[in-house]
């Protein structure tokens, strides 16, 4: 057989790049970047190169592991649903549905099952103890979306191609490619704001790859970014700066803003900032002065004790310059598959979790609990969970007290494609899916895309003989739970759920078939079952849709598929007021629990720092969180698990380059290797996450070579209050000679 080539979109992260897959039975031989496709236009990064080697890897799960006298044994998808099924639905009829929980990776945002069925599945389990990964690095920025625009996917990216001014705080594109904001080839995108005069600003506690290419970088002490946002905000009040332009009659809370910014002014700051009071007025000046700028924080100021007063704050400034919503500004993407929304609002804490209190957010509880919920006895304790594509144990706080809770569960099933650190508890692991082996649209990053696309992959290669794909693995294991049993009739299921998404479309006004018969829209659908079905409706029932026969000239998945690089939208367009979902109709520029927030801020600025070092995170291009390191290529090379220290502190202290130290906080204890650098500030740390590898138990035969240190076993499971979310930047941790 011929080599042949195909198009698909990149599905490991947020940047959502275009490949040329060149293949030969059922096997790759050549990845690189499509040249042609719409938004990426060649841009590769090593991970997509290596997507081949991920569905050939020796150690990727392609049958079902039952756990029977604490080994893994392989069985039949048959078998393994027979043992569920005699496990689950006793624990649930016995305890009730919230002794199951469920925990949901962040590879599922990057599958279409991975977001349209778990929602399926939950409703099914009738389940609260939901936990995920958003409540490790994203929430406080949902949190601060839904409270000021009505909704947490209502979130304003950098207008990156046409904006004359950036601040970057906490981001570092030239690694993570990019984050709540998606943008193939970030480095070139900022190069090019560059190029045209404009300017990039990185505020960082580390010199970053980001920060080395940008005009200028500020080193902020960690977990202080608020504290300084709020200085640039109260310069703009305090020399009358402020101009909101053409958002001023959509706009309420002005004077509140003002109120709430009135003790920060740059020199009250500057100590706890470790940012000179001058530079933060200069900064604040030339933000105001930009023709356009934005601001953008990510992961570093999200996953901090003011997440969301951070988040709050990034908008806050957009919107006092006038930015929000204009080109150049910080912007609303217009996604394919977007549905008219209501404009009920967002509300939090509709109820809290059972050990803690903690409040709901988004339908969830913070995973920073979840070990709680599993090893505290009483009535609504977790007893069964449920994980997929997910690997908690490395990937969120605490990870020593939540690998204890996990191997007290009385049942544990997982979907994953490893039998990884967290999956080695599960008694249950159901195989996923190859991202080659299933089709792909990106449902939640074209949402936050910084230009309106629309990309649809077909699945590149089968799956194999009787292997079920993701949604229907979920839609059995909902049935199961729900008490239908295994042998349910997956098909029928199926059409049901579609039938209900379709109900519920047609009996909205503002949708573009509000008012047409569901039988007839379900007739004119494409027939398979799964995802691609759902895509299609989506997709005709939204913005650019050929709305089932309102408009012919409009988007279908059929018109999709014959744009193997994929259709452009267009630069993104002004959506407000129209896109709000506040009940007001307006943005809610000052949430009632967001200035409830702010003494606790202000308490901050009292604090005094101990002796200690502060520890951050770090990301490396070559790195996907946990789940890659089993790729050879992307391992390769020097140890990238280490201990980023100055070399004053390291002098202090009395380490020299590549010497074992003790890093310990109140939750646990690493030996790490040190690396000297100037590029961080004194008193700071840095480790990457994602590693440590070693625990028995797990199959991933090139990661336990280079098993690295896990840094979860340094973060407490403290949270930001607001949005749950993890604290895992500025931890308090000592460091000694190994
Ligand atoms: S940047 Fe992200 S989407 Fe692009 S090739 Fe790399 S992993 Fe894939």
């Amino acid at each position: 057989m011929t080599a042949l080539v195909d198009f698909r979109t990149c599905p490991l992260c947020e940047a959502t790049c275009g490949l040329e897959v060149t293949h030969q039975d059922e096997s790759v031989i050549r990845i690189r970047g499509d040249q042609d496709d719409v938004f990426s236009r060649g841009f590769i990064c090593p991970k997509g190169s290596t997507l081949g080697k991920l569905d050939q890897d020796p150690d990727r799960l392609r049958t079902p592991l039952v756990r029977r006298g604490g080994v893994h044994e392989p069985a039949t998808w048959d078998e393994a649903f027979a043992v569920i099924e005699s496990r689950l639905g006793p624990i649930i009829a016995e305890h009730g549905p919230d002794a199951a929980g469920v925990y949901l990776g962040n590879p599922n945002v990057h599958s279409m099952s991975g977001v349209l069925y778990p929602r399926v599945l939950l409703k099914m389990l009738r389940t609260k103890a939901i936990f995920s990964a958003a409540t490790v690095d994203q929430m406080p920025k949902h949190v601060s979306s839904g409270l000021m625009f009505g909704h947490p996917d209502l979130i304003p990216v950098p207008d990156l191609d046409r904006t004359s001014y950036l601040m970057m705080l906490g981001a570092n594109p030239h690694e993570s490619n990019g984050s709540l904001a998606t943008a193939p080839d970030w480095p070139g995108r900022l190069r090019a704001i560059r190029e045209r005069g404009g300017k990039v600003v990185v505020v960082d506690p580390r010199r970053t790859r980001s920060a080395e290419a940008a005009d200028e970088h500020v080193f902020i002490t960690p977990g202080t970014d608020p504290a300084f946002l709020f200085a640039l905000a109260h310069v703009l009040f305090d020399e009358g700066l402020v101009d909101l332009g053409d958002l001023q009659p959509h706009v309420s809370g002005i004077d509140q803003v003002a109120g709430a910014v009135e003790g920060f002014a740059p020199e009250v700051v500057a100590g706890t900032c470790g940012v000179d009071a001058d530079r933060i007025r200069r900064l604040a000046r030339e933000l105001a002065a930009a023709p356009t700028a934005a601001v953008y924080g990510r992961i570093g100021t999200h996953t901090a004790e003011f997440g969301t007063m951070a988040s709050w704050m990034v908008d806050v400034l957009n919107i006092l310059t006038g930015n929000l919503d204009r080109a150049g500004g910080a912007m609303f993407s217009h996604a394919a598959h977007e549905q008219p929304r209501s404009r009920r609002g967002f509300q939090l804490g509709r109820w809290t979790s059972r050990v803690r209190g903690l409040p709901e957010v988004r339908g969830e509880l913070p995973v920073s609990t979840m070990a709680d919920e599993i090893l505290e006895p009483g009535p609504g304790q977790v007893r069964a969970l449920i994980t997929i594509a997910g690997n908690p144990v490395l990937s969120t706080p605490n990870s020593d007290r939540l690998d204890e809770a996990l191997a007290g569960l009385e049942l544990m099933l997982s979907i994953d494609v490893y039998l990884n650190e967290t999956t080695r508890h599960a008694d249950v692991i159901l195989p996923g899916v190859s991202p080659l082996r299933r089709a792909h649209y990106d449902f939640a990053f074209n949402q936050l895309s910084v230009r309106n696309v629309a990309n649809y992959s077909p699945p590149l290669f089968p799956l194999p003989e009787g292997t079920p794909d993701e949604w229907q693995i979920m839609l059995r294991l909902g049935a199961v739970a729900s008490g239908q049993g295994a042998d349910v009739d997956l098909g029928a299921l199926d059409d049901g759920v579609f039938a209900m998404m379709v109900g519920s479309a047609v009996s909205n006004p503002a949708s573009s078939i509000g008012g047409r018969s569901p039988e007839e829209i379900f007739a004119e659908t494409r027939g398979d079952r799964g995802p691609e079905r759902m895509l299609d409706f989506l997709i005709r029932t939204g913005p650019y849709g050929d709305g089932y026969g309102a408009d012919p000239a409009g988007l279908t998945l059929e018109r999709l598929e014959a744009a193997p690089h994929g259709v452009d939208l267009g630069p993104l367009h002004p959506r407000l007021p129209q896109a709000l979902c506040t009940p007001s109709g307006v943005v809610e520029l000052a949430p009632e629990a967001l200035l409830a927030d702010v003494p606790r801020l202000r308490a901050l600025l009292a604090r005094e720092r101990n002796g200690g070092f502060a520890l951050i995170g770090r990301r490396h291009v070559r790195s996907n969180n946990s789940w890659m390191h089993n790729i050879d290529v992307l391992v390769r090379g020097k140890d990238r698990c280490t201990l980023q220290i100055n070399a004053k502190d390291a002098e202090r202290i009395g380490v020299g380059h590549g010497a074992q130290v003790k890093v310990t906080s109140p939750a646990g204890m690493l030996v790490v290797p040190v690396e000297i650098t100037e590029d961080i500030m004194p008193g700071v740390v840095s480790l990457p996450h994602g590693w440590g590898h070693d625990l028995e138990g797990s199959a991933l035969s090139v990661a336990a070579d280079r098993p690295g240190v896990n840094s979860n076993r340094l973060s407490t499971g403290a949270m930001d209050p607001v949005s749950g979310n993890a604290v895992l930047n500025g931890i308090a941790v000592e460091v000694f000679p190994a």
